[in-house]
């Protein structure tokens, strides 16, 4: 057994796609508030179905 890796980074699932997505450099300031991997799953995070 061995320490934990330098590369290994934080992760969290997205809200609105449902996939896991790591720690990004541009979310290093608020992290603890992403909740969605990217720009598109963000905007439509609210809407978990279109018509
Ligand atoms: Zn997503």
């Amino acid at each position: 057994m061995h320490a934990v890796a330098k590369s290994e980074l934080p992760k969290k699932i997205c809200a609105a796609c449902g996939r896991p997505f790591s720690w990004r450099k541009k979310w290093r300031r608020d992290w603890g508030a992403v909740k969605y991997c990217s720009d598109r799953c963000r905007t439509s995070g609210d809407r978990k179905t279109r018509p």
